[in-house]
């Protein structure tokens, strides 16, 4: 299976990716995670790529391409794309790289979440500075605001997780990603995924459109 994970920051694309990929055996690239590593890291790439993450802009298509392309070509057949394509350049990049290649996607997951669940769901994030314990500070905040429970360090938020930042992902995600649902329903092998719910419940439903996406295409190639 080769799936593209569609879905706005918060939906729990992330959380799902890696279920599926722990489910079936699948690769994971998750382009977030590859710019987030390599401005840690302090790389050439991760020097471009900082401001754009900040400020929750996209880091521009060719660079992108590039990285997720090389990814691909590093990993055996069956890999989930987490947070790419982002763009329809992306997605038409993509489509005819992985024509040539003889691995065409063969499932496309939309996670769908409303935009202001969206917001609480990563705005309210905060982590532990000392022992990484995670909390919300809607959903699952600790007894002293900004203080952990399990350490009594500092609670920290990720500077890409300011609602102010977040807001602005959504936006480029209604007005850039969003279209990318319309261009793989119109290939036929895209799937919409209510994110509302457990982990284990999104799961289920992410498993059953897999399934029914695999039925429905018998040619061996797509799958
Ligand atoms: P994510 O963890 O998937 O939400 O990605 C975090 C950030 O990485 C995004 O806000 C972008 O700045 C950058 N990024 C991740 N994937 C892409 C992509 N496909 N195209 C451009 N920028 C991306």
């Amino acid at each position: 299976m080769r799936i593209v994970l569609l879905g706005p920051p918060g939906s729990g694309k992330g959380t799902q990716a890696r279920r599926l990929v722990d489910r079936f055996g699948l690769s994971l690239i998750a382009t977030g995670d590859i710019f987030r590593w390599n401005v840690r890291e302090g790389t050439e790439l991760g020097h471009r790529a900082k401001a754009y993450l900040d400020a929750g802009e996209l880091v521009p298509d060719d660079v992108t391409i590039a990285i997720v392309m090389a990814a691909i070509d590093k990993v055996p057949d069956g890999f989930i794309l987490d947070g790419f394509p982002r763009t329809i350049p992306q997605a038409e990049s993509l489509e005819s790289e992985l024509a040539a290649r003889g691995r065409p996607i063969s499932s496309v997951l939309a996670f769908i979440l409303d935009e202001e669940e969206a917001v609480k769901r990563i705005a309210g994030r905060r982590t532990c500075a000392n022992c990484q314990a995670p909390y919300n500070v809607f959903f699952n905040p600790p007894v002293t605001e900004g203080i952990c429970d399990v350490c009594g360090g500092p609670l920290v938020q990720r500077t890409d997780e300011s609602e102010e930042t977040v807001r602005r992902r959504l936006e480029v995600y209604r007005e850039q990603t969003a279209p990318l649902l319309k261009f793989y329903s119109e290939r036929g092998f895209l799937r919409e995924i209510d994110a509302v719910g457990t982990e284990e419940e999104v799961t289920q439903r992410a498993v059953a459109a897999l399934a029914d996406l695999v039925g429905k295409d018998q040619s061996e190639s797509r799958i």
